[in-house]
Parts: structure tokens; C-alpha cells; sequence
């Protein structure tokens, strides 16, 4: 999941952009609302957590553009504000703007996560927290991961990376897809850093007799088949 963070505090800013990046998302980060607006616009997030005072355009314009503009094909993602504004009225124009949650600085990180996580599971239209494929298992909370009862150990990016595969299963996903939806805007296209993924990935969960999870669609990406 590729989350773009538009904040000018840079202490704030890092903090959650260490914080997500920990826990697997792909993260951007804009530090005005213009650069944000641009970037929201431009590159197909899953998440946009936006602060409300911002330089050049404020949080609250820049989530009424968005909001109109609709955002096809997938729709506009969530909108998670961050404010230092705690009040009913900043609360309601902020909602009326299009924003899908609120949090106020200084929050908690497990609570802004469990928001975090929350808007993802409602733009699944999904209310669980677990994720399973024929066998596999994977709790979007605790990061457990398990294949038939047997848990298996994944670094961060294995973990988005199986994680987005298993949000799409059954259906092939190119490279390019997931590069916009596991890496950041850092991403190289040249290099083989997916199909390096895709094989530790491999390794870990097809290491058994069973049914190989991760199949090559020859020249368009892979499909995992649960
Ligand atoms: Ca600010």
C-alpha cells in the first residue's frame, strides 16, 4: 500500500514517514500543498494523510480539489487529516471537505496506524483484519503471516509485497502495478528489484511440497493462485 504524506513539520513528517515505512507502506512525502496536490494527482495512492496548515495551499483547499476531480479509475483515495485543530467547526469543515477521518497532533502512533489501517480495509470495502488465500493467512494488525497454520518470517517489504498480492489474488498484477502500489516514487524501472522480491518471497512460501502460490504470468507479472 503506497501512501503519500503532505506535512510541512519535517520532525512530524519523518516520524510518520519512519513510522509507515516500518510497517511495510511505501511512503511519499510532500511538504506543501501545492507539491501535494500535484503529486495526489499524478501518481495512484492508496492513502493521502494530509495536514491542514500548510504552505501555498492550505489542507482543506487542496481535499476539495481532490474531491472534486473524483480521481477514476479506483476513486479518490482516503483522505486522513492531521490537525492541531481540535475544534467541532475545524472537525466539520475538514469532513465537509471530502476528508474520510480526522486525528489531532500530537496523536499516538498506534492510533494514527489503527486509523490508517482502517480507511485502507473500508476503501477494500472489507471489515476484516486478516487477509487469506487458500492457505495463507495474513493478519494486517500483528503482520503474522502464516501457511497452513505455519508461520513464516517476512521482512517489511516482503510483507507489502504479499500483502498487495494478496489484496489482488487471482488476478495478474504487472510489474508496473506493483511498483506504483509497494515502492515509492524512488523506485527504479530498470533495475530487477520486484523479481528479486518475488523470488525471497518465493522462497518463503513455496519452500514446501505443497501448490506453488506465486505464479509468472509470462511477459505481463505474476498471479498469486491461493
Ligand atoms: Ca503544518
Amino acid at each position: 500500500m503506497r501512501i503519500l504524506v503532505v506535512e510541512d513539520e519535517k520532525k512530524i513528517a519523518n516520524f510518520i514517514k519512519r513510522g509507515l515505512k516500518e510497517e511495510g507502506y511505501a511512503v511519499d512525502a510532500a511538504e506543501d500543498g501545492e507539491q501535494g496536490y500535484f503529486m495526489a494527482t499524478t501518481q495512484d495512492y492508496d492513502l493521502i494523510v494530509l495536514d491542514l496548515m500548510l504552505p501555498k495551499m492550505d489542507g482543506l483547499t487542496l481535499c476539495r480539489k481532490l474531491h472534486e476531480m473524483g480521481c477514476p479509475p479506483m476513486g479518490r483515495p482516503p483522505v486522513l487529516i492531521l490537525t492541531a485543530k481540535d475544534t467541532v467547526k475545524d472537525k466539520v469543515s475538514g469532513l465537509d471537505s471530502g476528508a474520510d477521518d480526522y486525528i489531532t497532533k500530537p496523536f499516538a502512533f498506534e492510533e494514527f496506524l489503527a486509523r490508517v489501517r482502517a480507511l485502507l480495509r473500508k476503501r477494500e470495502g472489507s471489515a476484516s483484519t486478516k487477509l487469506t488465500a487458500g492457505e495463507l493467512t495474513l493478519d494486517l494488525v500483528t503482520h503474522k503471516v502464516s501457511r497452513g497454520g505455519k508461520e513464516i518470517e517476512l521482512t517489511a517489504k516482503e510483507y507489502a509485497l504479499l500483502e498487495y498480492f494478496m489484496r489482488n489474488a487471482g488476478t495478474c498484477v504487472t510489474r508496473t502495478m506493483i511498483s506504483e502500489h509497494v515502492w515509492d516514487m524512488n523506485f527504479d524501472s530498470f533495475t530487477n528489484v520486484i523479481d528479486v522480491y518475488v523470488n525471497y518471497l518465493r522462497k518463503k512460501l513455496d519452500n514446501g511440497p505443497g501448490k506453488k502460490l506465486i505464479q509468472t504470468v509470462r511477459g505481463r507479472g505474476y498471479i498469486l493462485k491461493g
